[in-house]
């Protein structure tokens, strides 16, 4: 494969679509993203860095310039976009006009380490510091740096190198066979490894379409999904949509909003998201609640939205296939090409091979995920200890495996993997229970997963969003609690006139999970809070809501 993502460019068609704006209607063909990467990489190199204004175009540049690109979101708080700039040592500012103001406010209020910037925008002249040199730029590994969400932590800088980021497309081509004859709708923030490598750097790569559509509208997405299957339009309408990559929480607020559609926009927009129009429907970064998939579904009229599992860390790492019978509930499916997994056993500190994944009780056996490939990221950016710790084994001269933190268990499904999907979707299928710091929580002698609550919370009709949480104990170590968000009609009627409550909610689990957990607490709230990628920070969470 390809261990430069700019030189992969030029196997494309130059005259097929590679990048458009739907909303400026700013396009570029793969010829002229060529010229206009090329073109900013010379303004790179002249220490002439201008702010493009588009992110792709920027991105390639950087890439082409053997240089570090690091990708921020101007929705930061400044403090939160002082303290990467600070910690990531980053040498030169990009900024749009629109954000130029903002990057001014975080340099006027001084950063740790100086000089830290060459803003050569336009408008930007007076804050321009010392100079800097392509050269100074250039790094062995260059490639991205992200930050974590930063949800049981601050974030940490991650550093991917280019040749890892062009081994994770590589993976995720084999495996979801992105073509030049996709489209994929792009609604996702620029700051994640989600919306930068399976949005962006893997579609390049393949010569697939991609349209941007900013700020993230629900009645504009269904909309344009609805376009190309609108009778009645004067003008020509745009090419479908095949490919969608989303998280959760974006699938929820579709559905959601699709009520409130004319009837018109919802006859087309279910055939723009029927299988037959819409190839591929992804989610990810957190996880699928069973109902939000089998809602889409119904609607959708039969389009399976297929899971997977990754972290900035890694890129993706596990996936569900093509074939629909490998998309199984609950599940992230098998390790991708080029990825190799294990799993090792929480309690016992052994590896788990396959075939064992049931103790000598019955019991599926939880191990944390680690894994190995040309697709792991190098290291945590100044956190050498953190780096070291997040590593281990590798006697066998193979690599190190890097400790995902992340708890699954592995089983083989009927019916899933007979190779519709490829030689990679076989053998004992994963499913993640949790991050070890948060989501396992010990009760007791008992070990409970909050993603297999939660699963069972969102399954009742009066529950629509579901967290659940370990809180201190002092006769357990842990109990289990859970904060939810109440269907509208649960939170006003119920039995006696009483709105849906803690014991409706025990009641209602029992058949379901045993009983050491079933939450002990239910909190009620209007919203959960989350991040721009759907994550809940459950240590802020219980926090706010608990008084522990
Ligand atoms: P930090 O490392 O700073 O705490 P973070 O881990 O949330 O933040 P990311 O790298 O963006 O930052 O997220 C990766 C994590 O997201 C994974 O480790 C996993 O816990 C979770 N995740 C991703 N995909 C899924 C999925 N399909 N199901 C469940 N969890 C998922
Ligand atoms: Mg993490």
């Amino acid at each position: 494969p390809n261990t430069h993502i700019f030189r992969a460019l030029r196997d494309h068609d130059p005259d097929s679509l590679a990048v458009v704006h739907s909303l400026s209607a700013r396009s570029f063909t793969y010829g002229s993203l060529i010229a206009d990467v090329v073109a900013a990489k010379d303004d790179l190199e002249r220490e002439a860095a201008k702010a493009q204004g588009q992110l792709a175009v920027t991105l390639l540049a950087i890439f082409a310039s053997d240089a570090i690109a690091l990708p921020l979101s101007p929705s930061f708080p400044t403090r939160e976009l002082k303290y990467i700039l600070d910690n990531s040592q980053a040498k030169v500012l990009l900024a749009t006009e629109k954000y130029a103001g903002k990057a001014m406010d975080i340099l006027n209020q001084g950063l740790e380490r100086e000089p830290l910037f060459n803003i050569r925008n336009k408008l930007m002249e007076g804050a321009a510091r010392e100079s800097v040199t392509l050269e100074e730029l250039k790094k062995p590994a260059g490639g991205m740096m992200l930050y974590t969400s930063g949800t049981t932590n601050r974030p940490k800088g991650v550093l991917i190198p280019q040749s890892a980021l062009a081994a994770q497309a590589s993976s995720l081509l084999q495996a979801w066979k992105y073509s030049p004859d996709d489209r994929l709708l792009h609604l996702l923030p620029l700051h994640h490894i989600h919306g930068v490598v399976n949005a962006i750097v893997a579609p390049i790569v393949a010569g697939t379409s991609i349209e941007f559509m900013y700020p993230f509208n629900t009645d504009q997405v269904w909309k344009r999904l609805a376009a190309p299957f609108q009778r009645n339009t004067t003008t020509t309408p745009p090419s479908k949509i095949t490919f969608l990559t989303a998280v959760p929480t974006i699938y929820n607020r579709l559905l959601n909003s699709f009520q409130n559609l004319p009837t018109e926009t919802q006859t087309a927009a279910k055939e723009g998201i029927s299988p037959q129009n819409l190839r591929l429907n992804i989610s990810g970064s957190a996880a699928l609640p069973t109902p939000t998939k089998t809602s889409w579904s119904t609607l959708s009229n039969g389009n399976i939205l297929l899971e997977r599992f990754g972290m900035t860390e890694v890129g993706m790492a596990i996936s569900c296939g093509l074939d629909p019978a490998d998309r199984v509930d609950g599940s992230v499916g098998w390790p991708l090409p080029g990825v190799e997994a294990r799993l090792v056993d929480t309690e016992t500190g052994e590896v788990i091979p396959p075939g064992a994944e049931v103790d000598a009780q019955g019991r599926e056996r939880e191990g944390e995920i680690q894994l190995r490939g040309e697709t792991i990221f190098s290291e945590y950016w100044g956190n050498e200890k953190a780096t070291r710790e997040g590593f281990v084994g590798g006697e066998d001269g193979k690599g190190k495996w890097f400790c995902t933190g992340d708890v699954a268990t592995r089983r083989v499904v009927d019916g899933a993997g007979r190779g519709g999907s490829g030689e990679w979707a076989k053998g004992p299928m994963y499913f993640i229970q949790g991050r070890k710091s948060v989501d396992i929580i010990k009760t007791g002698a008992e070990k409970v997963s909050a993603l297999e609550v939660e699963r069972e919370l969102l399954s009742l009709p009066q529950i629509t969003e579901a967290a659940v949480v370990g809180l201190p104990s002092e006769q357990w170590g842990q109990k289990v609690a859970a904060v939810v968000v109440l269907h509208p009609d649960a939170a006003t009627s119920s039995r006696n006139g009483k709105s849906w409550g803690p014991m409706d909610m025990r009641r209602a689990l029992k058949e379901r999970l045993a009983s050491y957990k079933i939450p002990s607490e239910m909190k009620v709230l209007d919203a959960i809070p989350r991040n721009a990628m759907g994550k809940v920070n459950k240590k802020a969470l219980i926090k706010e809501v608990f008084d522990v």
